[in-house]
């Protein structure tokens, strides 16, 4: 469900007074903060004045059509949902108005339930993440665009430091050996003669304790873990 749906707010462009009252009455009800333009004009100031959660657009307005409104909409890179509402119901016009950048459309009459089920569908779709987060306490990792901060401050990581600590973000709080963690990391078979591991592990440690107390530990001859330790086995 919406969070806070008091936050979301809807720019309604409809020439049919009665109409747009009809809708705004209950989009308010359902704690939609709804702004109204009466024609094409308007709705273009509007449309660039402040952000909005969504936009419905009437296809058929004074002074400026809906669908070249919408199409100088997204021409200046606005990303809102937009459905169209419309009295036309051809599929050439359907086609028309989501090549143009519309996200849906409704054929008047509708039912306002139905609108309102797409209103909250393209608005919590919009609301999905767009970053996958992995954290641990003050430490986490935006894998999207590969930046890692602890404790509010970016750590500037290698591209391997990175992959090392998001294999320990993963597997919180398990003994984690350096083979398993090598394999994982560097895609290649563990070379118990090679140093790489340790080297890119002290590395890593020095940069996420400048920042705060050591996360990354090891327990003598079994590996290593992450956070606070795990039980010892066989106790
Ligand atoms: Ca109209």
């Amino acid at each position: 469900m919406l969070g806070n749906p008091m936050a979301r707010s809807i720019l309604i462009i409809e020439d049919e007074l009665e109409f747009a009252e009809f809708v705004m009455t209950g989009l308010a009800e359902e704690g939609f903060a709804v702004e109204h333009a009466i024609d094409g004009k308007q709705g273009h100031e509007l449309l660039q004045s402040r952000p909005w959660d969504l936009v419905l657009l009437d296809w058929r307005l004074p002074h400026q059509d809906g669908l070249s409104l919408l199409r100088r909409f997204r021409q200046s890179g606005r990303q809102a949902p937009v459905i169209f509402l419309t009295a036309r119901d051809e599929v050439d016009d359907r086609v028309q108005g989501l090549d143009s950048g519309a996200d849906d459309y409704l054929c008047k009459p509708f039912a306002f339930a139905e609108l309102l089920a797409r209103v909250r569908a393209l608005i919590r779709r919009r609301e999905q993440p767009s970053s996958l987060l992995l954290v641990h306490g003050d430490v986490s990792i935006d894998l999207v665009a590969q930046r890692a901060q602890r404790a509010g401050r970016s750590l500037d990581l290698t591209a391997k430091e990175l992959a090392l600590l998001s294999f320990f973000l993963r597997h919180p709080r398990r003994i984690l050996t350096r083979e398993r963690v090598y394999e994982n990391v560097w895609d290649e078979a563990f070379d118990t003669s090679s140093n790489t591991f340790e080297v890119h592990l002290k590395e890593l440690r020095r940069k996420l304790e400048a920042l705060g107390p050591r996360l990354i530990h090891n327990r003598r001859g079994q590996g290593y873990f992450l956070g606070e330790p795990p039980p010892r086995e066989g106790l």
